[in-house]
Formats: C-alpha cells, structure tokens, sequence
C-alpha cells in the first residue's frame, strides 16, 4: 500500500512542476532545511537565530521594512517579527496580513526514530520538528515573497506578515500584535498559514481540502465541592468527593444545545457523502431542521465529527481530600470546555452552575473567555483558494472549517479581522498527522504545491484580482 502510494506521489510530482516552479522548490527546500535545524522551542532562546536568517533572506531581496519585537524575559525571550511589503501600485484596498509561527513544540531525540532537528528527505517525505507545525508556514510564504519580488510582482495593496515567536505557548505574540504592533483599522483580512489544508486517504484518494474560518473558543472551569470534614470512621451524610462525582456525572449526560453556522453548515454539506448511511441520514435531517437534536447528537457521536455540533466540556483534572482516615474537606475538577462560536459565556457559565446546584458544587471560569465570531465565507478568498488548490487536484472537494482548538488567528477574530486558514499543504490521514508528535513529516509534494499555492494566493489577492500563472 505504502509502495504504491509513494511511487504514485512520485510520477505525479513530476508530471505537475514547469521549470520555474522547481527552481523555487529548490530554494524553498534550502530554507525549509535552514528553518528545521533551527530549533526553535520554547526556553532554548534561538528565536533571535530563526529571525536573523529570514531577515537576511528577504532583505537582499528588497523586503526591507521588517521590525523585530523582543517579547522579554518572562516569556523565555522570544520574538516576532512583522514584514512589510507595501503596496507598488495602491488601489485603495486595505491590507492584508499573512500569519505564520516560528516556534515549535519540544521534540526530545529519545522519543523519536531520528534526530528531530535535523533535516531529512527519505520515501518522498521531509522529516523534522516543524515540517508539518508550522515551519512550512513561515517557508512557504517567505519563499513565495522572495518568488514574487523576484518576478517583479507589484501589490495593489499592502502585504503585511506576521511571524509569530510562541503560538504553541503563551500567544503573546499574537496578543501584542493586535493590541499594540499594528493598526488593524488598516487590514482587511488575515490568510493564516497554521491552519486549512487537505487529506489524502491511504489509497492515494484525495478526501478534501478546508478552509478554516471559524474556531471554537476555550474556556476552563472549576467545579469545587467543600464540606466541614471529619474523622473518616464516622462519615456524614454528605462528602465533598460524592458531591463532585454526581456533578460530573450529571456533566457527562448532559447535552448542549446544538448550533450551526454558515461554516459548519457548508461542512457538513460538504462531507456527508464522505460519512456511514445513519450519519449522512442525520446531517440531511439536522441540515433540513437545526432544531432536530436527536440527528445532531447522531452526528455529534461520529468520531470524526465530534465537537461540531455543539459546545463540548469534559472533565479534565481532580484533586481532593487531604488524608486517608479524614473526611474531604475539599474537592476539586477542572472542566475544560470548547463553545461553539456565539455562545453567551455567561450563558455558558449560568448552563454550568444549574448542573451543579443540587450538589452545592460551585462553578467558577478559570480565565475570563476571549470569543470570536465566526469569519463571514468570503467569495473573493474561497474562490481563489478553490482555483489555486484544483490546480494540483482537479475538482476536489472544498470544505469550510471550524477548528475545535484554537491558533493566533483568534486573537485576530476577537478584534474584528476575519481570519482564514488557506494552508495547502496535506498529508495521509491518519499516519501523517504527527504535528506535536514522533517523527513529524510532510509530503514533498504537498511542501511544494504549498509553495505554488502561497504565491498565487498573495499574487491573486494582493494584485488587483490579478489571475495567477
Ligand atoms: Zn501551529
């Protein structure tokens, strides 16, 4: 199977590059080489590295406005660093802004079958910490800059880039760049480079490539149940850890109200076909009546579909008691929750404390919630995604997307900028799907056509509507 595969990637590889193209494939694989070995995590402190080697790449080739933010001390020293290409020829068109992190999860050599940081190409794949989470982000557009300069492109609008130094952290970064580095009365939109993107099934079938325009938004919260407590030989009719345990039963039974939006509606049009009999059946009942929450929770038990139809929140943590032959005292879950965007927090919060009030279980947010709204289904942004990724997969399959997690384009969505993830990259599912993981990879093919895609992307929709090559 794996055989077949590969050869198939390899003939097809070579069937779709021109000249051109490959020449930047190449340069894109150098940086992307670079990029990898730069461990980038967390604590190490070679952030400073990573952005002094992008900056020497790009402005040699007339990048030039860069600006390099020190995050300071307290988180590990880190960077970002904002690239702007101004527009040559302005239309009048705000700008738009490219997102893209530069750090990476920790990978230790010991949990892996290679040297994470160190670059590799074998059997048609790229190895590294990075090569899936997110250097071929940053790669992709820094070498799709450099492609487009060197051909002479000339934006009708301002290009803006956002690298980021702790997405996989604390996302300051992110924070700091809506609230303080940029003006964001000036920028149209985001394209976002850590999110989006296809999967192929093992057999080589392409399953479909998606758009990310929505993510659901994090909130955790703690359930503590208190109790005067005792000696353990005489225990009292009440118990803080029986009093926990019943709310999180009552948690785990009950149902959130099921919600759809334009973009899990565009989904779940898109994907049905792809489900078993019962499942399709459901989201044709769901999609023809929202109110229909016996087809919803149908749906919502599908592996693949879990989270998609509603808020989820699952008990994550406990802690309680304080000694083997004492009465607890206290006990104490964290209940993480993912809501569907456009929840009421205080909704949320109202929802929560019903569920625990008859065991006197209190309920209180963690973190105050940061929501977002979902981003409006651009015609001028799905269109030249479609056209761009149907260029190497001939009518495939075109899906919005709702992320269940969340990336720095939240903070963008929080502020009012609507945010797409147009990544075009794929991989096998599930056997490539390591971001975070052991032996992280990318198809070759996929790093590349990402490169294509990232330059027609900019070219399109920073040139006037311009038609791409
Ligand atoms: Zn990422």
């Amino acid at each position: 199977m794996r055989l077949i595969l590969f050869t198939s990637l390899l003939l097809a590889s070579t069937a779709a590059s021109a000249q051109t193209a490959d020449e930047w494939h190449q340069r894109g694989r150098e940086i992307f080489e670079a990029s990898i070995e730069i461990p980038t995590v967390q604590g190490r402190g070679q952030m400073d590295e990573m952005v002094t080697y992008l900056r020497g790449l790009l402005e040699p080739a007339g990048i030039t406005d860069i600006t390099v933010h020190d995050h300071g001390a307290d988180y590990g020293g880190t960077q970002s660093m904002v690239i702007r290409w101004p527009a040559a020829e302005p239309s009048g068109e705000k700008a738009i802004i490219l997102l893209a992190h530069m750090d990476v999860v920790e990978a230790l050599p010991a949990d892996w079958s290679r040297d994470p940081f160190t670059f590799a190409e074998e059997e048609g794949y790229f190895y590294g910490r990075g090569t899936s989470d997110d250097k071929q982000g940053v790669v992709a557009i820094t070498t799709a800059l450099l492609r487009l300069r060197a051909e002479g492109f000339r934006p009708t609008r301002d290009i803006i880039v956002l690298f980021t130094g702790d997405e996989e952290t604390v996302q300051e970064g992110a924070e700091l760049a809506v609230t303080r580095w940029l003006d964001l009365s000036t920028i149209e939109y985001a394209l976002n480079a850590d999110a989006g993107g296809g999967a192929m099934l093992p057999s080589g079938q392409m399953v479909g490539f998606g758009i990310q325009t929505s993510e659901k938004t994090y909130q955790s919260f703690t359930f503590t149940a208190t109790n005067p407590g005792g000696h353990s030989s005489r225990p009292r009719p009440d118990n803080a850890i029986y009093d926990l345990a019943d709310t999180l039963t009552r948690l785990e039974n009950h149902r959130f109200e099921p919600r759809l939006n334009e973009t899990t509606r565009g989904y779940f049009t898109a994907v049905a076909d792809l489900q078993t009999p019962e499942v399709r059946a459901a989201i044709a009942r769901w999609l023809a009546d929202e109110n229909d929450g016996e087809a919803a929770d149908i749906i919502e038990a599908a592996p693949t579909e879990t989270g998609m139809t509603r808020t989820r929140c699952v008990a994550t943590r406990l802690e309680g008691g304080h000694a083997d032959n004492a009465l607890p005292q206290m006990a104490r879950a964290t209940v993480n929750c993912r809501m569907f965007p456009g929840t009421d927090p205080a909704a949320l919060l109202a929802e929560l404390r019903a569920i625990a009030a008859p065991s006197n279980v209190a309920v209180e947010p963690v973190l105050p919630a940061r929501p977002s709204d979902p981003s409006p289904l651009r015609e001028d942004v799905v269109d030249a995604y479609t056209d761009s990724v149907r260029r190497f997969h001939p009518d495939v399959r075109i899906v919005p997307n709702m992320s269940t997690g969340a990336t720095d384009g939240l903070f963008f969505r929080q502020a009012g900028v609507p945010v797409y993830g147009i990544e075009a990259s794929w991989g096998v599912t599930p056997t490539d799907e390591r971001a975070h993981g052991r032996d992280e990879r990318i198809p070759v093919r996929a790093f590349y056509e990402n490169i294509d895609h990232w330059t027609y992307m900019i070219r399109r929709l920073a040139g006037g509507g311009e038609e791409a090559q």
